[in-house]
């Protein structure tokens, strides 16, 4: 089993059309065309973000679509690259991951005012179809919600 840092040298020369820089959290930037890495995250991790970037994932229009992309990538880190970069990826890490995003979209679905479910009419912006409350949501930006949870109150628009 190797380390995240051998990993990712291992990774930047089969991908040279990848960036590699090691950081403080695990994150796939489409535009820079960049993988950040934490150097002593887990390689599943980084697998995860190499598949995002196989995948062609970028920016997303709403929250579901945002789960789909987890899902799809965990899947292509499960069966198209941990046999071959011989990382052990199990299926609770890729399933803890995916719970937390859930939890995470449903807290910021969450109606400020009434606690209803709202729904998503823009990018960054939810209405709650009890009340009318509308309220604005953040990016996310990081895929391990788990161990760099994000703010989960919604500020009202
Ligand atoms: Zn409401
Ligand atoms: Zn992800």
């Amino acid at each position: 089993m190797h380390s995240t840092i051998s990993l990712a040298a291992r990774l930047s020369g089969d991908y040279p059309d990848l960036r590699f820089i090691s950081g403080d959290e695990f994150r796939w930037d489409p535009e820079q065309k960049t993988i950040f890495y934490e150097s002593t995250g887990e390689p599943a991790f980084l697998l995860h973000e190499l598949s995002h970037a196989l995948l062609d994932h970028d920016d997303y229009l709403k929250d579901v679509r945002l789960l789909e992309m987890e899902r799809d990538a965990w899947e292509h880190a499960i069966f198209s690259l941990a046999a071959r970069y011989e990382v052990r990826i199990t299926e609770d890490l890729a399933q803890d991951a995916l719970d937390s995003y859930r939890d995470w979209l449903h807290a910021r679905s969450r109606c400020p005012r009434c606690s209803a479910t709202g729904i998503q009419i823009k990018k960054y912006l939810y209405r709650c179809i009890v009340c009318r409350e509308t309220w604005k949501v953040n990016d996310a930006r990081s895929c391990s919600l788990r161990r760099y949870p994000l703010p989960t109150k919604n500020t009202r628009y």
